[in-house]
């Protein structure tokens, strides 16, 4: 068993579940309730199976360019990834390599600290405020680059534009990546001031907003050296990292305007009543800006209310960490989904002995 020594050995991420069996909810992995553009399926039908013998083309110019044209850029800045998974891989492995360490927050995506374990960059975790906030303050020190997301995850707080141009300007010696996995869902895109920071990154999904997690695309969109030094990284690792399929299929989506719009503002509608909802059954939450609520609650305990939610079919996500123990992450999915949530919920012991306290209360004060 010698050559164990010369592993490069790492604690993996660990992906929310994706159970097997069927009549289950699924509110555990930020996915879409809703299904991609109509033009997904034409895409798919004009898919010619004969050219799969070839390889794709190594630098996907027609998902390129039509997310170019959506955004208002030029080819040179856009960048594309087998989700932003990939894109935000390489650009650790692209933009910090420093030796220095590199800056996020305590609490936020649990991928940035294991790609930088995988990749051996130095890092060093800034701590939310007592609501989850980021204090740009923390992050004006000396520093290998900077990664957040914008809104956050797993908390869904989003960060003012000025706040984010704030920490680009401080750092014109880093790359600054701004994860905005979850920005369409009522966040602000930075994306107008990488014309005016040359150290900006943005990375953004289609797993989300395009409902398109299954086809695994994402992109990073920045000025032309930066995009073109992630080119650079990317060809020496794998030129054909995005397959003929995904390049059509995306391309399709990424037109449909109507659609993603559509599907943003129902999915907004939806959280906005469920966060409601979850204060009526007394849950402890802050407004969220992304497809998910981070929610707790006083007289249940976070793991009590996964294990029952589970037992109940429906699935969200708990994570084992510090500081965030007793909350759960839940995905805002169709309105039916989240009714049955709700009712499931105010069964679930702890939240239903609260409701009919207070039912009783409401007997005693009449
Ligand atoms: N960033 C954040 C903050 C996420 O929550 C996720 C979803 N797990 C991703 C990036 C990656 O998403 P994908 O690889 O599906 O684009």
């Amino acid at each position: 068993m010698g050559w164990e020594k010369r592993v490069r050995r790492v604690v993996p991420y660990v992906p929310g579940e994706q159970p097997k069996e069927s009549g289950i909810i699924k509110l555990n992995t930020n996915e879409n309730p809703y299904p991609p553009s109509g033009a997904v399926r034409i895409a798919m039908d004009a898919i010619n199976e004969g050219k799969l013998r070839l390889y794709p083309d190594p630098a996907a110019s027609e998902l390129v360019g039509a997310i170019a044209e959506v955004y208002g850029l030029s080819e040179k800045e856009v960048f594309v990834g087998v989700g932003s998974d990939d894109v935000l891989a390489m650009a650790f492995m692209t933009f910090f390599h420093s030796g220095e360490p590199i800056l996020f927050p305590d609490i936020t995506y649990s991928f940035y600290d294991v790609w930088a374990d995988l990749l051996r960059i130095p890092y060093e975790k800034q701590p939310l405020d007592g609501d989850f906030h980021i204090d740009p303050e923390d992050y004006k020190k000396p520093n290998g680059g900077i990664v957040f997301p914008n809104p956050n995850a797993p908390t869904g707080a989003f960060l003012p534009l000025q706040y984010v141009e704030e920490i680009v300007a401080a750092n014109p010696d880093s790359v600054v990546i701004v994860d905005e996995a979850y920005v369409d869902f009522g966040g602000e895109s930075a994306l107008p001031l990488i014309r005016k920071y040359d150290n900006l990154m943005i990375a953004q999904t289609f797993s989300k907003s395009r409902s398109l997690a299954g086809l695994r695309i994402g992109f990073a969109m920045g000025n032309e050296k930066l995009i073109a030094y992630l080119n650079d990284v990317k060809y020496s690792f794998n030129s054909y990292t995005m397959n003929r399929p995904a390049i059509a299929l995306a391309s399709a989506a990424v037109r449909d305007e109507g659609h993603f719009e559509e599907c943003c503002r129902k999915i907004i509608a939806t959280r906005e009543k469920a966060q409601e909802d979850f204060r009526t059954l007394g849950f402890r939450l802050e407004d969220s800006c992304a497809n998910f609520v981070f929610v707790t609650h006083p007289d249940a305990d976070a793991e009590t209310i996964f294990n029952y939610l589970k037992s109940r079919k429906i699935y969200v996500r708990w994570f084992n960490k510090p500081r965030i123990r007793n909350y759960l992450r839940i995905t805002i999915g169709t309105d039916g989904e989240m009714e049955h949530l709700m009712t499931v919920l105010a069964e679930c012991p702890g939240i239903a002995e609260r409701l009919s306290g207070r039912e009783q209360d409401g007997i005693r004060t009449e």
